[in-house]
């Protein structure tokens, strides 16, 4: 049979064997659910082109990240020698001499050839000798038969140039190591007409390694070959503190069926190539909880896979556990990490919406929704004990709703109720009337912003307390907001505005900072004492929050040694989406203790400092579990700044 024959019968067949293998993926993605991803396209395609072309996220782990840029770049360059194989199958002759084939393409060929070699044997030795714990769970074989292939491809167009070299059917000057090889085979005995033949098998080797990845890819994990860049280009552009509302629309309140995934879901989990990034970040997995991101993600893809029919029956509580869902504290650490921007959280939120709605939540949770719909707060205190902390501070705090202020504080539940919490807002209400700063708060008005209410998927909820505080505001004369509080930063920020509640919001730590900048708090010279900072996950990783804690520190005179996990790496404490109002059943170590822990081995740093309540609340409770008070003890950074502040003149 002719070749151009064969290579028509080969390349369809592949086509066909392909479409089989990823038609599971590609019609659940058919009859998803819509998502409007098509809105700023230049803006998403500026991003994919930065995000690949620099590997960004993949280069955070310099190891891995670094060997699959080099295969990456590797068949990049290696394409135009794939293209030629195979246009010179079907027209005799074709060449791709206009961009340079015979020249600089050869060499780089040629070069980039031996680089994947190495970064595939560089992959291999991590993946099977290093072993690192975030592969626990992914598919070893996948890979092993994708490392194969990559050989393959690689050494059948070695042979084949070398041996053309050897025929006298290809230039030598500018493929250094197929001549090499070349020489390698006249050294062995090739003869040139022995070259020929080989020359002729090696090409058919290299068009059926080529065909054969093609149709594997598919049905493995390698898929993101294909996906990782629509995947990259289709991420959302919202604001990234602010969830999807449900689709109310489709009158549907949460994810009940599979069916009801978006069509970004399912491209997204067909997208993740199980590095297990997100598995070593998250918190919930480091303490034993039932949730791997990563696993979630593969056992949605599988269920998405197996029910060919999309609606058959409820799959939450069956391939998902409950468990899983309700251990995230949705502290977005995965989707920080996870280089084909998967998103995860929304995700879970959604499937979260439909536990809700099916009553089908813990006993804990359940009491704290309870508390929050009878009294606006989750301890169930009564609302006029919310200001009760302003009673001993020897000056009056402005009732904002009936008298105009410059700052309206909201204040939020743990800083109003909770003693540890407290003393600090104490502190804070000092320093701002030492610095002149015209504030006011919303008093027994204010209730619970609702950002760990519709994290935990009650929907209902969330609107009730968020259209209560803006209501509220609406009624207030006030220039901006401020809280101490970023999971209300977070809900007034970023979630308010789609209700009509558009404010400008800061952190404590950003107006203090304001306050020294300008002269109207003066510090004394600080002790020099080295300490150690937490970011917050809805103060650094959701709104971006990580200059101004870090500046107040150097400005109280402090020494700052960072935690290796800090910034966008920062370790959640295990409180947020609602995960303070759970129960510890099954944690091995509590995120907040591993995190204290981490600040220990620091041995130099003796204040574990914070800039929110909840942190507050939680890491001092960390420090008692694990009785190393005498070693270690948490503040808020306003009590470091209350610590060097000059009183106000008198
Ligand atoms: S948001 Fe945090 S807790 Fe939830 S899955 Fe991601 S890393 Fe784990
Ligand atoms: S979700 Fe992302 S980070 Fe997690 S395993 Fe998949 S690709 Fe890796």
């Amino acid at each position: 049979m002719p070749r151009p024959a064969v290579l028509t019968v080969l390349i369809l067949a592949a086509l066909l064997v392909a479409g089989y293998r990823g038609r599971k993926l590609i019609m659940a993605a058919m009859r998803a659910a819509p998502a409007k991803r098509w809105d700023r396209p230049w803006e998403r395609l500026g991003f994919v082109i930065r995000e690949v072309g620099q590997h960004r996220r993949l280069l955070k782990v310099r190891f891995s990240g670094s060997f699959h840029l080099m295969i990456f770049c590797g068949f990049l360059a290696l394409l135009p020698a794939i293209i030629t194989d195979f246009g010179a199958g079907f027209f005799p002759g074709f060449s791709l001499r206009p961009i340079g084939g015979n020249t600089w393409l050869a060499l780089l060929q040629d070069l980039f050839g031996v680089v994947i070699i190495i970064a595939t044997g560089l992959a291999a030795w991590h993946r099977f000798v290093l072993r690192p714990a975030r592969f626990t769970g992914s598919k070893a074989g996948d890979a092993t038969l994708i490392y194969v292939l990559m050989l393959a491809v690689v050494l059948s167009v070695f042979t084949e140039f070398a041996s053309r070299i050897m025929a006298g059917e290809m230039p030598s000057g500018w493929r250094p190591i197929s001549s090499a090889l070349a020489d390698v085979f006249a050294a062995a005995g090739l003869s040139p007409a022995d070259a020929r033949v080989v020359a002729i098998w090696a090409y058919w080797a290299h068009i059926l390694s080529v065909l054969t990845f093609f149709v594997y890819i598919p049905g493995s994990k390698h898929r993101h070959i294909f996906t990782a860049i629509p995947n990259i280009f289709f991420r959302s552009l919202g604001p990234r503190g602010a969830l999807p509302a449900p689709p109310a629309a489709r009158g549907q309140i949460g994810i009940s069926r599979l069916d009801q995934f978006s069509w970004k879901d399912v491209l997204d989990l067909a997208s993740c190539t199980e590095c297990g990034r997100c598995q070593a970040a998250c918190p919930a997995y480091a303490a034993g909880q039932p949730l791997s991101p990563k696993l979630l993600i593969m056992d949605l893809r599988e269920s998405v896979m197996a029910d060919q029919r999309l609606a058959a029956g409820p799959f939450l509580g069956n391939a998902i556990r409950e468990e899983t869902l309700w251990s995230c504290t949705t502290c977005r650490a995965c989707m920080e990490v996870c280089p084909l921007h998967i998103e995860h959280v929304p995700k879970i939120v959604e499937m979260r919406r439909q536990l809700v709605e099916d009553a089908r939540i813990g006993a804990n949770l359940q009491d704290a929704l309870s508390n929050l719909q009878r009294s606006g707060n989750s301890m169930g205190k009564p609302a006029r004990q919310r200001a009760r902390w302003t009673k001993d501070l020897g000056f009056k705090v402005k009732d904002a709703r009936k008298e105009p202020v410059d700052v309206l504080w909201f204040v939020g539940d743990y800083a109003s109720f909770d003693p540890r919490a407290q003393r600090v807002t104490i502190a804070l209400a000092r320093l701002l009337n030492i610095a002149g700063v015209d504030f006011g708060i919303l008093a027994d008005a204010e209730q619970n912003s609702g950002n760990d209410v519709r994290r935990v998927g009650d929907e209902g909820l969330f609107q009730l307390l968020a259209t209560s505080n803006i209501e509220a505001l609406q009624g207030c004369d006030f220039r901006r907001i401020m809280t101490t509080d970023p999971h209300s930063l977070n809900a007034l920020r970023q979630e308010y505005p789609a209700l009509g509640g558009d404010y400008m919001v800061l952190h404590h730590t950003e107006l203090l900072l304001k306050l020294i900048e300008s002269g109207r708090l003066r510090l004394k010279p600080g002790p020099g004492e080295v300490v150690t900072y937490h970011d917050p996950c809805y103060l650094g990783r959701y709104n971006g929050g990580y200059d101004a804690p870090r500046a107040l520190i150097a400005k109280a005179g402090y020494r700052l040694h960072e935690m290796g996990r800090c910034r966008e790496g920062s370790f959640c404490c295990g409180a947020g989406g609602g995960r303070i109002w759970g129960d510890d059943t099954g944690i091995v170590e509590r995120p907040s203790e591993n995190r204290i822990k981490e600040a220990l081995a620091l041995k130099d740093a003796r204040l574990f400092v914070v800039a929110c309540p909840k942190d507050m609340v939680m890491y001092t409770a960390a420090v008692q579990a694990l009785a190393v008070e005498d070693r270690l003890a948490v503040r808020d950074i306003v009590d470091l700044i209350e610590s060097v502040v000059e009183p106000a003149a008198a």
